[in-house]
């Protein structure tokens, strides 16, 4: 999910190594590290200057790879950093992925007699590719990725034959770059172009033979493949946030995609259960609790939210959600079967993890919901369920935000099924969250017209979001990023609490967002839509396709299309975030980096 860059050329590989390392640096990461052939691998945990730090003589040799990981099997460690080696010490490896059957792989490699010195799926394949390697790394790699599961670029070099590398993708982009003294070799173009603006793009299932001269590709099958160079006509800063103006609207369209993650390797749609290894061991004391109470703070506890009135609805065990800076100090009476669950992005959020490290003082079993992996709150709660959304840039939050409501329509789907959901819901379920990617992408498709409806709104300076029952949660989140993104005064209500109140400050410079999907609650929501209209108010419905009736009633509509309605405040938080985001643009702010917001939130 991180950075691959590779050189093999007639310059010192080394400084144009570690080089390429800092462009990658803005993704993120957790440990780097470099191999050259002849002289072996260096590597650090932290940033690029740890790394660079180790290297305390230019090193000699013409050709090398190097990685910036960003951990999903195993902490960030040395032993865990990458490049990984074959038992022989002569073949190495820099990956960029998940490889999904790498338990089965190394069990397979274990009982051959080969150990391992690392908890990652990066190693298995270094391993494999060392037990089929007899003189052609190439066609010991192509043989160990027919065997292989999940997703991968990977960049492989040996000691016995320096002059070339093989660079191989599936899932995880791999750039060669054509330049005049070698060839480069990175997972993001930005990284090049301080070398070549001509590029080639390789496919997924292409395996590339790459030296000083030129470059090969093949297919996987080892079909021969003709590719063009092509011209990067980006400028390095444009190209970090892969063509996107800025880096959340870039996590907005990765939606799809980190649901994907999230899910993979998870759902058995045919049996109508999902599986998460990380709760295994404590999945017969999670079926049994009297309550589960949720800890989190921000969006994250919005999301918990959600996950409450989701995991109440669908497995009538009866949930609470706090946040985490309440719950730290106010005087907690624990019911000792309960268990604390902290959500939490970085996994290192200050009041999440005060309130996690309370409940292990109190016996109680401490769960986690975190996407980056090995992180504090992940190493200290009891288990737990990583998000893989990969890494997140923009402070406001997206991306990650979705990534922990999937979890938790994965955590209900598996304690429902085990609470005497039947089959055949626990399908639907499964199958829900199949499709949800295709489902996002439909309402990312109409980002151009929500731009347009975000224009016409960006000159009020006050908001008012509301929904009801799973989706007053999502009025709250969608309320959070308009304030967060674009420093309007923006306030959420459920809808039927509006008119104990706040529908006072309404009039016609108040504008009501209402999220008014067709659900059991619909018409709970016309009433309260209506009540709006009565005080001039303009609203913005965020509506069920094909639903006509709520057009004659609104001044604007975003439609979502209709789906299982688990996964409805999923698909219906999209526009907030993509209203948000153009507002913000509009109002010509600097929506990655808002004023006196921090990305993770390590303080209290
Ligand atoms: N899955 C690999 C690991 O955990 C690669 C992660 C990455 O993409 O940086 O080491």
């Amino acid at each position: 999910m991180c950075g691959i860059f590779g050189y093999v050329g007639s310059r010192t590989a080394e400084p144009i190594l570690i080089e390429g390392l800092r462009t990658l640096e803005y993704r993120g990461y957790d440990s780097a590290g470099i191999y050259v052939p002849g002289f072996g691998a260096v590597k650090a945990v932290g940033p690029i200057d740890n790394l660079a730090a180790e290297i305390t003589q230019t090193i000699p040799g013409t050709s090398g790879i190097a990685h910036t990981r960003w951990a999903t099997h195993g902490p960030p460690t040395v032993e865990n950093a990458h490049p990984h080696q074959d038992m022989s010490g002569g073949v190495w490896i820099v990956h960029n992925g998940i490889i999904e059957n790498f338990r089965e792989l190394r069990e397979g490699l274990i009982a051959q007699g080969i150990t391992f010195n690392s908890d990652t799926d990066t190693e298995v394949l270094s391993k494999l590719i060392g037990t089929l390697y007899a003189g052609d790394l190439k066609k010991a790699v192509q043989a160990a990725l027919v065997r292989v599961r999940g997703t991968y670029g990977i960049a492989v070099m040996s000691e016995k034959d320096t002059k070339q590398m093989i660079v191989a993708r599936m899932g995880s982009p791999i750039v060669l770059g054509v330049g005049t003294d070698g060839h480069f070799v990175s997972s993001d173009p930005s990284a090049l172009l301080a070398h070549t603006k001509d590029v080639v793009y390789l496919d997924d299932g292409e395996i590339a033979v790459v030296t000083k001269d030129g470059y090969d590709v093949v297919t996987i099958a080892g079909e021969k493949r003709k590719k063009s160079t092509e011209t990067v006509e980006w400028e390095a800063e444009a190209i970090q946030k892969d063509g996107y103006d800025h880096y959340l609207l870039k996590e907005i369209m990765e939606i799809p995609q980190a649901i994907k993650n999230t899910t993979r390797g998870r759902l058995l749609v045919e049996k109508g259960r999902a599986k998460l290894g990380g709760v295994e061991g404590v999945l017969d004391q999670l079926t049994n609790l009297n309550r589960l109470v949720m800890v989190a703070c921000g969006s994250a506890a919005y999301a918990t939210q959600v996950g409450k009135y989701l995991i109440e609805e669908y497995t009538k065990l009866p949930v609470d959600t706090e946040l985490a800076s309440e719950y730290r100090y106010r005087t907690v009476i624990p019911d000792k079967n309960s268990a604390v669950l902290a959500v939490t992005q970085s996994g290192e959020t200050a009041d999440t993890l005060a309130a996690i490290r309370l409940a292990k003082k109190m016996d109680l079993l401490t769960l986690g919901i975190v996407n980056v992996v090995g992180s504090t709150i992940a190493r200290e709660t009891d288990a737990g369920v990583y998000n893989h959304a990969g890494p997140e840039i923009s402070i406001a939050s997206s991306k990650a935000v979705v990534s922990q409501i999937v979890v938790m329509i994965l955590l209900t789907l598996l304690i429902g099924r085990e609470k005497g959901m039947t089959q055949e819901d626990g399908k639907e379920i499964a199958q829900a969250l199949q499709d949800l990617p295709d489902q996002v992408q439909k309402v990312l498709d109409q980002h151009k017209d929500i731009q347009k409806i975000a224009e016409k709104y960006a000159h009020y300076t006050n908001a008012m979001y509301i929904g009801r029952k799973f989706h007053a949660p999502i009025a709250y989140e969608g309320s959070l990023k308009l304030k967060e993104v674009t420093y309007i005064h923006a306030e959420a209500y459920a809808g039927g609490e509006l008119k104990h109140g706040s529908i006072a400050l309404l009039d016609e410079n108040f504008p009501v967002i209402a999220l008014v999907p067709q659900d059991d609650v619909y018409e709970k929501m016309v009433s309260n839509i209506e009540e709006v209209k009565a005080r001039s108010a303009p609203v913005l419905a965020i509506a069920t396709q094909g639903d006509t009736q709520i057009a004659d009633l609104v001044d604007d509509v975003i439609y979502v299309p209709k789906v299982h309605p688990i996964v409805q405040p999923i698909v219906s938080v999209i526009p907030t975030y993509l209203f948000a985001y153009y507002v913000g643009v509009s109002k010509g702010l600097n929506v990655d980096r808002p004023r006196n917001l921090a990305k993770s939130v390590t303080v209290e």
